[in-house]
Formats: C-alpha cells, structure tokens, sequence
C-alpha cells in the first residue's frame, strides 16, 4: 500500500522522505538519508535531525558470504525480488522453447533450485507449484513435464518452527506435488548455471540450475549493523539486530526505540510480532503528551523499565499460532493449545487470516479482486 494513502488521513502534519537510512547519530540524534532512486535532483544526501528516532527497517536476505549468491541468485524480501523472479522464470521457460536445445541443457534451464526450507522457501516451492500446474501446463504443454522444483535445506526437515507432525504432512504433500526436498543439504557455492551442494555425509555434488531463489534467512541491514558499533557492546550484543527494553527503547541509547525484524528479542521475526510492536509502541507515543517532562524523557532514555508498569505496561506478546501455505491449496497451522491442523481447509483459514490482517477495507477488496481474478483466468504470464 502506498505509504502516501495512509498519510492522507493523519491529523497531524507527516512529512515523508523516499529515501535509504545510511547511518544513524546516536550521539548528535541525526541520521543520514540518501535518495538512491533512479530520478536524483541536486541534493541526493542530507541529515534529519530528531527527538525521538523509531527503527523499524526491517532485515536483509543472509548470504553467510557464500560465493556466488549475490551474483546470481535471486531473493525473496521486496517486491522487485518478486518480478525480477517472475522476470528469469519466464525466460528460462522461453528459452528452454528455444528450437534446437539439446535435452540436458533443457532440462539444466528447466530445474528451479530454492535454497532454504523455512517458510519463505516452502512457501515459494508451493507457489511455484502451483503457477506450473494451474498455469504454465497450459501455455507451455510441450516443457511442463521436464520442470523440476527442488527445495535444499542444511538441517534434517524443512520447517522446523512446526510441530514434527505438520513438518511431515508438508513433507509428504511435496513427494506428491513432485517437489524435491534434498534435506541435511548445504549450499556451498553458486556458479552461473550450477551449484556446489555438500550433503551431511561430506559427499559434494554439483547441481546444474535455470533459476535460484536464495531464501536462507535474515540478517542485521547496514545502518542498523553500524548502530550496534556504536553503542555500548555490554548492552548492544546481538549481530543479529539491535537489543530493546520492554518497552521498545534501544539499550544503550538516548531516544531510539526500535520494533521488528532489526531487534534481536525472544520474539520470532514476524509480521504478528511487528505489528503489534508497532501498536503497542504508536500507543506510548500518543500518551507521551499526558507524562510529565521528566517521566517523558526518562522514557526517552529507556531508563524507565519497570517503573513504568502499573497504568503503563510493558509489551506482551502472545503467540496467536503460526501458518504457512504449501501448496495444491493446503496450509498448515500450529495453533496453541497443541493444536496442529493441515489441510484444504486450514488453506481457507489461513486465507481468512491474511485477510483479516490487511489494514484498509481498500487492501482487502483489491486482494480478494486478485483470488478471482487468478481463479477465474489464470496467472498473469506477461513479462514487463
Ligand atoms: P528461516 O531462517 O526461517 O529459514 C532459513 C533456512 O535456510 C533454515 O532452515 C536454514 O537451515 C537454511 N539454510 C541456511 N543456509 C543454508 C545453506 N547454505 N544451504 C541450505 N540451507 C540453508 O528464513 P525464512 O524462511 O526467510 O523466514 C524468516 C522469518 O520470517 C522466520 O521467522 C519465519 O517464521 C518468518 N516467515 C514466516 C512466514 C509464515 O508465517 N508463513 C512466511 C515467511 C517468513
């Protein structure tokens, strides 16, 4: 959703700025932004100063510093990670069509590789299933046959936030959706057209690929890595995102609160934990007003703690169960109480919850457009 529809209806004047965060002042409380969109003016690079600076940037696909990722893979995090793979896989399939390919390289162009079995893989796997069977069999009769999905993942199960009977299910509906799972397999390297894969017994195999979908999990992004330098490295501890108090202050600093995938908490990166971050954190700075000079400050400073608590509590979280798609119209749910659902219904719960988490009824008409649109007349397969 453009962030400018939201600021329509805000009360109060917000200015934004459509640009990177490239370091943050916890001393002078400024930051540095640039604009590193493609029209630039004359001014590219300027610092905001501020009072109170809320970080919630999010994270950065981890490579581990695997050679060859950032070269051609392809990730799964913002939405032009999602056309530029819609962008290679059309490709690879048009070039696969190309008359005169030799069988091996059709076959070569044709094996899409996604390296990670968390749920953004398996998620990715499902989908891509799907577009090959309710779509591509249709344009493209002649190769659907010779495509093959294979997911690997360095630890013995893909999944393993599930319980092991969902991991399971999952498992099984992927041998029958014909997509490989190739577990207790590290990716070692990426070439242009092959893998280097060791499997757990030391043995190494190359893997020839059409299109790679990096999905191996999340790590600190730049300006929030090079914040965590600067404060105290007694507090500040975690490589992995930047340490909070209860009530969202970043430890080790004046003013800076923090919410989401570049925190380092007990809570899992999640969308259901940001969001109610964010409310719980919205709802404190719409009290600040009410708190005296001193209790406002002392806020600021994440020096209130526990002193706080009584009229303001400190955040909770309780874990409302986790879902994820996999394919052929089935979903999976660990649901607390132990209870662990799998299923062409549970697909249809799963599909209510993501709507019911879409803010603006104008988010959620224009999803639902977009379930019937793809039911009724299939996958959009233009190319831009
Ligand atoms: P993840 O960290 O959950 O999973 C990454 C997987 O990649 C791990 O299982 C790891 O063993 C594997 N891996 C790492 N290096 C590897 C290598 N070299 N070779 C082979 N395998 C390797 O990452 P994610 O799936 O991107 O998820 C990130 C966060 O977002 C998680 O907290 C997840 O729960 C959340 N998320 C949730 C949903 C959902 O709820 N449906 C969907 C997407 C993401």
């Amino acid at each position: 959703m453009p962030i400018r529809y939201l600021l329509r209806h805000k009360l109060r004047k917000v200015q934004f700025v459509e640009a990177t965060c490239t370091d943050i002042d916890p001393v002078n409380k400024t930051i540095m932004v640039q604009d590193e969109s493609e029209v630039r003016g004359e001014v590219t690079n300027t610092r905001i100063k501020y009072d109170f600076l809320v970080v919630a940037s999010g994270a950065q696909n981890a490579t581990f510093g695997i050679k060859g990722v950032e070269e051609y893979a392809c990730f799964l995090k913002e939405t032009w990670d999602a056309r530029k793979i819609r962008q290679k896989l059309m490709d690879c399939l048009e070039t696969a069509c190309f008359p005169g390919q030799s069988d091996s390289e059709i076959s070569r162009i044709l094996h899409m590789v996604v390296v990670g079995g968390g749920p953004t893989g398996v998620e990715y796997a499902a989908e891509l299933h799907d577009f090959l069977h309710d779509d591509l069999s249709t344009w493209y009769p002649e190769i659907t046959s010779k495509i093959k999905i294979t997911l690997v993942e360095a630890l013995p199960h893909v999944l393993p936030m599930f319980s092991s009977e969902l991991i399971k299910y999952t498992e099984a509906q992927f041998a029958k959706d014909k997509i490989e799972i190739m577990n207790n397999t590290m990716v070692k390297e990426i070439r242009e057209k092959e893998i280097v894969v060791r499997h757990k017994n030391g043995e190494e195999v190359v893997v020839p690929y059409g299109l790679l979908v990096w999905a191996t999990g999340n790590t600190a992004r730049p300006h929030v890595a090079g914040l965590i330098r600067k404060l105290d490295p007694s507090v500040q501890n975690q490589r992995r995102g930047l340490v909070v108090d209860e009530y969202m202050a970043v430890k080790g600093a004046k003013g800076i609160f923090a919410l989401g995938d570049c925190t380092a908490t007990k809570f899992p990166p999640t969308a259901q934990v940001a969001t109610r971050q964010g409310a719980f954190l919205a709802k404190y700075f719409n009290n600040l007003g009410q708190m005296s000079e001193d209790v406002q400050e002392q806020y600021a400073n994440g020096e209130l703690g526990s002193q706080l608590s009584g009229s303001y509590p400190s955040f909770e979280y309780s874990h409302v169960g986790t879902l994820a798609y996999i394919g052929s119209d089935r979903a999976i749910a660990d649901l607390p109480g132990g209870v662990h659902l799998g299923g062409i219904l549970t697909f249809f719960f799963w599909r209510s919850v993501y709507l019911s988490n879409l803010f603006t009824v104008r988010n959620r008409v224009l999803v639902v457009a977009d379930w019937i649109k793809m039911r009724t007349f299939g996958r959009d397969i233009a190319r831009e």
